[in-house]
This record gives C-alpha cells, structure tokens and sequence, in this order.
C-alpha cells in the first residue's frame, strides 16, 4: 500500500517565460521544450519549481500537491543578503 503525501506547495502568482519542469503528456503547454508561460511555485523545502498552468491544477486536482499558504513577503525587511 503506497500512501505518498501530498506536498504543499506555495504559489508565486508571478507569470513568466519558460519550460515547465512538469511537462505532463497531452497536459503541458511546454511539453515540446518551448519557453511558454509558467509561474513559479515553492515546495515544503523551498525549492522552486516552474509549471505552466494546466500542469499546476493538474497536479492540484490529483491531489499530488496541495495548496499552502500564502506566501508571506516580509514587506520591508530585506535581509542583507
Ligand atoms: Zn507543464
């Protein structure tokens, strides 16, 4: 019996040009390896992963990923870095 947790992921809301890391058949709009638009997402560990929008509410609607909270911009406190 596999039980695979789900992983929370915590979306950028920021649109971009890229490749999806997904590439999902029949599913992702960069499945050819062409740049498309894509947005930014942040796993449990906070690595980021790049998909298009079908590949994100596919994941979503399968339950693979689950929605996180919002993330939270420290307004104003930019470390220094
Ligand atoms: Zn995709």
């Amino acid at each position: 019996m596999v039980t695979k947790a789900a992983v929370r992921i915590r979306a950028s809301g920021v649109v971009m040009q890229g490749v999806c890391e997904l590439r999902l058949p029949g599913i992702c709009r960069t499945e050819d390896g062409r740049p498309g638009p894509i947005t930014a997402v942040w796993d449990e560990q906070r690595d980021q992963i790049d998909v298009c929008k079908p590949c994100l509410d596919a994941q979503l609607r399968s339950g693979e990923w689950v929605r996180g909270e919002p993330l939270r911009e420290p307004a104003g406190a930019t470390s220094g870095r």
